[in-house]
């Protein structure tokens, strides 16, 4: 597909994602094009497949994918993918880069016409191009490595060890090993961490270390038998943090610390968040269920649509002078079925970020009834009494009385909206 003379030339970027299962890891429902694995009984046969979506994407005008076919073949899947960059190409929006990609043709055009379309090119494609796609081969995921799986768990002790075994270690479906999730605090790593991270890889894994869509690196074909030893050298690297895609792992975008079109520093928040979920909130730290996300502007490069406690970077002015904000979206979720973005409930100048985030999970703490999921809390619980709970954070006094509150977070200049122009930037 990358190699295809047509796409060198679409009307923009396009995105493709493949999910191996229901979990959806890979986030299909925010891509141009989302593949979800899929088995269906054909003629008593078992017939391995994907449900299609497309037409996702998240920015200032988020739409989630909707479905094209629920089931297509694995032989169906390059004439199919085929004929969607083919329609898009077709009716992509080339005078208007910000209309240019293919969420704004399904949306002109509507999910029905856009499938009729696509349908028909696939057929053309079929009788012109028969034979030349070539076979989907599938993929068998091996161990080259010679060292042997150990199967029994020693170890550590100590509650920090365990913690970090319980939210970052994932038995692997080959008995005996694991995947380790490496988590990055706000995606950085440094250059030496790097080779100590190659290092476990090379010594106890197959080699490589797979970089993963929620900032962190996960290690994968580790023995169980020697994860006491990978622990501490994570430990002796200062890369052994635990909660790995917990509600403590907040992530975030680059922000105004280095994008042209940042507003505000999200890693200076997401920092900030993830210190005061550890210190103020331990009980909830590792909980799997609700995430936080921060863009720095409204462009959602740090996905804040698509999470429990999502929030995005702008200014507002309090008493005559700017001040950096974040507007909270709450309750997304992207289960399947229940599909659907955050919904915005308060707009927070930055420095009372995590007062607000705070208030508002020590009422899921304290309300939440056993096993409810975060959106259903949020639904159960109402805008106007997220709204009112999150009230007191919303407003500041005059910079007189607290300058330090008209500040960004890591800075202590004043504040100034200033962006540029261009594409947003790591
Ligand atoms: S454009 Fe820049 S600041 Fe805005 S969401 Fe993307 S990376 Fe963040």
């Amino acid at each position: 597909m990358l190699r295809n003379p047509m796409n060198q030339n679409l009307p923009r970027k396009f995105k493709i994602a493949f999910s191996g299962c229901q979990e959806d890891s890979g986030l299909t429902p925010i891509h141009d094009l989302g593949a979800r694995a899929a088995i269906e009984t054909v003629d008593g046969r078992q017939v391995r497949g994907f449900e299609i979506l497309i037409g996702g994407g998240l920015g200032p005008a988020p739409q989630l994918a909707q479905v094209l076919e629920p089931f297509t073949p694995a032989d169906d899947l390059l004439p199919t993918v085929a004929a969607i960059v083919r329609v898009f190409d077709r009716h992509g929006n080339r005078d208007n880069r910000n209309l240019a990609r293919l969420k704004f043709v399904v949306k002109k055009l509507g999910i029905d016409n856009v499938r009729a379309l696509i349908l028909r090119e696939r057929e053309a494609l079929r009788l012109t191009m028969a034979g030349r796609f070539p076979p989907i081969e599938v993929w068998e995921e091996r161990r080259s490595a010679p060292l042997q799986p150990n199967r029994s768990l020693p170890l550590a002790g100590d509650l920090r060890s365990a913690r970090w075994r319980a939210t970052n270690v994932v038995p692997q479906k080959q008995l005996g090993w694991a995947s380790v999730n490496v988590r990055l605090i706000r995606g950085d790593v440094t250059a030496g961490q790097l080779r100590a991270i190659a290092r476990i890889a090379r010594d106890f894994g197959e080699g490589t270390v797979r970089a993963t869509n929620q900032q962190n690196l996960i290690l994968r074909w580790m023995p169980l038998g020697a994860l006491s030893e990978i622990y501490a050298i994570l430990v002796r690297e200062d890369r052994a943090e635990p909660g790995a895609e917990r509600l403590v792992d907040v992530t975030s975008c680059p922000g105004a610390d280095t994008c042209q079109l940042g507003i505000t520093s999200s890693r200076g928040l997401a920092l900030e968040l993830g210190q005061m979920i550890e210190r103020e909130l331990g009980d909830l730290a590792d909980d799997a269920g609700v995430r936080i996300k921060i863009s720095g502007c409204p462009n959602s490069c740090g996905q804040h649509h698509v999470a429990g406690i999502g929030l995005y970077g702008g200014a507002r002015k309090f008493h005559d002078e700017q001040a950096p904000t974040y507007q909270l979206l709450l309750g997304a979720t992207l289960a399947p079925g229940r599909t659907r973005f955050g919904k915005p409930m308060a707009r927070v100048p930055a420095r009372q970020g995590p007062d607000a985030v705070k208030a508002l999970l020590e009422l899921y703490r304290v309300e939440r009834k056993p096993e409810e999921t975060f959106d259903v809390f949020v639904d159960r619980t109402g805008p106007e009494r997220l709204r009112s709970v999150l009230a007191p954070w919303t407003e500041l006094p005059p910079s007189s009385e607290t300058p330090e509150k008209y500040l960004d977070w890591g800075s202590d200049e004043k504040f100034k909206l200033e962006t540029g122009t261009g594409e947003c930037a790591a």
